[in-house]
């Protein structure tokens, strides 16, 4: 009864509204594909953490590798797996002819594509559990390197010191282009989002995050052989069974590849 009076004089529309109904439904497909397929547990805690918040720097959390099956997406032959365990370092620059094919994540964040459904996993977990990691830092390029130097460099000139000597001292805090892990799209800094305390997050990570093959690259207690202070921040993706080894048997990077070698 409700409807018949209203539906009197718009009845020769309704072919015309049926077509445009059509067309929108068509249209729905062509949406952004972060809006479709969207795996609502990774979603949930990005928005109901602070829904006020721009766009909070994690993983793409609506992009499609929560679904894919770990393993099927690049099955690679074991001789090309040591790129996952190539070190840079003071004393091991990145390879001349080094090049990697970046994923890009939010906020212009990039890290080795190939990394990308562990990273994924690992974040999805973490927010599972009341944890909520942000990238902080993560690929760069050597000329974002030396702008980062740069910049350090120009502060301590700033303070009153010589070149010479607020180089020495900006080298002690940022390596030098050609030797930081960033450049390899490996390692991320990692902190809590929306300002909150890290420490959870990184016990969090410290704890967990070989299960997805990553190491926490500089602990305290290594300083003296990667010539990194303390970085709590800083993991690196290395591989599962390596990450798994090297946590189970206390070791740096350095130190593991260097029994892998003797072995
Ligand atoms: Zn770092």
């Amino acid at each position: 009864m409700i409807h018949s009076s209203a539906s009197g004089a718009p009845r020769r529309c309704l072919p015309l509204l049926l077509a445009l109904l059509l067309l929108l439904s068509a249209c729905g497909p062509s949406n952004p594909p972060a809006e479709t397929g969207a795996p609502a547990r990774s979603d949930a805690p990005v928005t109901t953490q602070a829904p006020g918040r721009t766009d909070p720097c994690t993983l793409p959390a609506t992009d499609a590798p929560a679904t894919e099956t770990p393993g099927t997406t690049a099955p690679e032959p074991l001789e090309d797996e040591s790129w996952k365990l190539l070190l840079v370092n003071a004393s091991h620059p990145l390879p001349e002819d080094f090049s990697v094919t970046l994923k890009p994540l939010r906020n212009g964040h990039q890290v080795d594509e190939r990394i990308y459904p562990e990273l994924q996993q690992m974040f999805d977990d973490a927010r599972a559990q009341g944890i909520y990691p942000f990238i902080n830092e993560s690929f760069r390029s050597a000329q974002r390197q030396q702008e980062i130097l740069d910049k350090y460099i120009a502060n301590y000139r700033a303070t009153g010191l010589s070149q010479a000597e607020a180089e020495a001292k900006a080298l002690e805090l940022v390596a030098l282009p050609g030797t930081s892990e960033h450049q390899l799209g490996l390692a991320l800094d990692l902190i809590a989002e929306f300002d909150a305390d890290s420490t959870a997050t990184w016990n969090w990570l410290k704890e967990n995050c070989w299960r997805y093959g990553f190491i926490l690259r500089y602990p305290g207690d290594k300083t003296a052989i990667t010539g990194i202070t303390n970085e709590p921040w800083h993991f690196r993706y290395v591989g599962k069974e390596a990450a798994k080894e090297i946590t189970e048997q206390g070791l740096c990077l350095e130190e593991y590849l260097e029994q892998k070698e003797h072995s």
